[in-house]
Order: C-alpha cells, then structure tokens, then sequence
C-alpha cells in the first residue's frame, strides 16, 4: 500500500505552518512554477530543525525556499515538501558581529549594520535574497562574495567555521550536501555611518542602471571567466523571446518573465540560447539559474 504522508500532522507536531497543495510561484522571483504536496514555513531554528527530522524519518524529498530569486521551479511543481524560510527571522547584533536568521532579507542586515556603523556587505545591496540563500549560493559581485565575511553558520547538524563552509564560485557545502542553513553570524567592519550609506546608494544605483527590472532571477548563466551576457548580446539574442520570456535588452544575461510567462517558456529560452551560442561562438553556457522539479530534456548543449 502507499505510503500515505500527513502533512497537517507533522506541521502540528513541529509547530511549523504548513499548506497542502500549494502554488510555489508566489514564493519565486520569476513568479512562475507549479504546486509543492506541501509547503512549510518555520518560525524557529527549533522547528526547522524539528520538521526536518520528522520528514527524513518519512523520507520525504524536500527542497529549501529562501527568497526564491535563484530559482525556476517547474510548471508541474515539486512532488514532497518545499520549505520556505521568509518566516525564520531574527537580526541581532553584538560589537561588530551581527547574527542573522536565514529568513532575513539581505537588505535587512545591510540596514541592521549600517544603523549600527558597521559595514562590509554594502556590495551587496540590491540583491533580493535571503540570507540563508545567499550564503548556500556565496551570493557576490564586483569581484567580492559574502564568504569573506561569514564567521559561523548553524546549520540543521551543528556549527561550521566560515572557513569551513567551501564556498567557491556560487556554490558551498550547503549546496553540495543539502545541508539547511539556519543562522548565520557576520563579522563586519567599523564604518562612518555617512560613507556606509553613500555605498549603498552607489551600488543600488549601478543596479537601477545596468540591470532590468521585472521578473527575473538575476544572472541566468554563470560568468566562468568570460562574460555570459556580452556572449548573448554578440550573439544578436537581446529581445528574443519565447512565449512569455524574453532576453532582456538591458543585460542580455537577464530573462524578463512577463505577465503570461510560464516556466516551461524559460525554460526553453534558456535552451535556445544555450544552442545558440554554441553552435555560433562553441562557447557552453551553464546556468547560474537552479531547477527545481522536472522539465522536459531539451537542454542538451
Ligand atoms: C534582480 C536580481 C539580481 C541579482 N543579483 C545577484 C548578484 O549580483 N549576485 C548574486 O550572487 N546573485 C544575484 N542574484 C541571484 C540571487 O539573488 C542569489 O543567488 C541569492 O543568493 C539567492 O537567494 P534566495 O534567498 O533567493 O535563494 P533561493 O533562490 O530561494 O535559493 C537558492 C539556493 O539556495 C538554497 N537555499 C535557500 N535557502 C536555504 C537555506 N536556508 N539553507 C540551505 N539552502 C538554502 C536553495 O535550495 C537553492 O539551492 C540576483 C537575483 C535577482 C532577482
């Protein structure tokens, strides 16, 4: 017989808020994608530690939501549970180390330092990640990541060094092995409020004038030593479009989803541009860009 898994239940064991059947694409910057069998938001580290051992003793598959700007989910969903961290939230600091919880937005603890003179991740203004996110991606630009500025991290198992977390290009441990990133502790730099602030304007409005605006998910491809959006543009891709979704014109690494756009358009763009690219420069684009759930295989190149 089959197994029959009570989402309800478990949520009311571990205290963590969980809706059955839910739709995935409000919780995703593309605003596209399909339903989780059920979907969890914890408010603790404790319940999120909790939910995570019950659904593994259920051997339920599971993915991690933190602001959903990296990700395209799959227009038929995500079959098992998908956890989302919006509601994990809790910034506090202490000298020059502040504490975050993985449901905080990044911009919340570039403000939480900045009212503090403590600075370091201005650099990172703009990118509207969470901070579980961003840390299991080592979110970065301007050639700096925000590895270089992690102290601990307490994931779901125990306590890593920041040394420790193998962050690479995009990529770290909790990525690589799953692991659920929790809270994380930043050590950051005395800064004169004024400079700080003046950063952050610098950086959003490089942002406002390079990047598109709308529903994207950032860079689509990696840059691995050259410049995907540039390739894409000599590629004469800017403003090619696949149903709803469109190469942006501003930054050829950008797809805009519009109104109508479903992820299976995105997904096929992306394949399109893969094809291209490669048949006319033999370059081969990876995404930067994450799946979650099935898609049909027309992404060979
Ligand atoms: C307008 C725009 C601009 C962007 N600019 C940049 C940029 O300059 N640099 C850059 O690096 N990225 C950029 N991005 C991409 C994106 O914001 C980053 O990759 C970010 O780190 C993703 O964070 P998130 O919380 O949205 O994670 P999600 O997209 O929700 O998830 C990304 C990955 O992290 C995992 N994850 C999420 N939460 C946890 C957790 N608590 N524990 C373990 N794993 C977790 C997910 O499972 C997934 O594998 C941009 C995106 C947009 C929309």
């Amino acid at each position: 017989m089959e197994h029959v898994v009570r989402y309800l239940e478990i949520g009311r064991q571990t205290g963590v808020a969980c809706e059955e059947n839910a739709l995935l694409a409000p919780y995703c910057t593309f605003g596209t994608g399909g339903k989780a069998d059920a979907l969890f938001f914890p408010e603790t580290e404790e319940g999120a530690t909790a939910l995570l051992s019950r659904l593994e003793e259920e051997s339920v598959p599971c993915v991690f939501l933190g602001n959903g700007s990296n990700v395209l989910v799959s227009d038929d969903g995500v079959r098992g549970a998908a956890i989302c961290f919006r509601r994990l939230k809790g910034i506090s600091v202490k000298g020059k180390i502040v504490t975050a919880l993985a449901g905080d937005s990044l911009s919340d603890v570039i403000e939480a330092a900045l009212l503090n003179s403590l600075g370091g991740l201005e650099f990172l203004s703009g990118i509207p990640a969470s901070v579980g996110g961003a840390v299991a991606m080592n979110a970065g630009c301007f050639n700096k990541t925000i590895a270089e500025y992690v102290s601990f991290v307490r994931y779901a198992g125990g306590v890593l060094g920041g040394r420790d977390c193998r962050f690479s290009y995009r990529d770290s441990i909790f990525r690589q092995e799953k692991k659920c990133v929790l809270s994380v502790c930043f050590h950051l730099e005395n800064v004169e409020y004024e400079q700080s602030e003046s950063k952050i304007g610098y950086f959003l409005s490089l942002r406002r004038n390079r990047q598109p605006k709308g529903r994207t998910c950032g860079s689509t491809f990696r840059n691995d030593g050259f410049f995907a959006g540039k390739v894409i543009e000599n590629c004469g891709l800017k403003g090619y479009r696949v149903g709803g979704a469109v190469v942006s014109e501003k930054h050829a690494n950008f797809i805009v989803a519009g109104k109508n756009a479903t992820s299976s358009d995105i997904y096929s763009l992306i394949a399109r541009i893969k094809k291209n690219v490669w048949e006319r420069c033999g370059i081969r684009l990876r995404e930067e860009v994450e799946y979650i759930g099935k898609f049909k295989d027309e992404n060979q190149f």
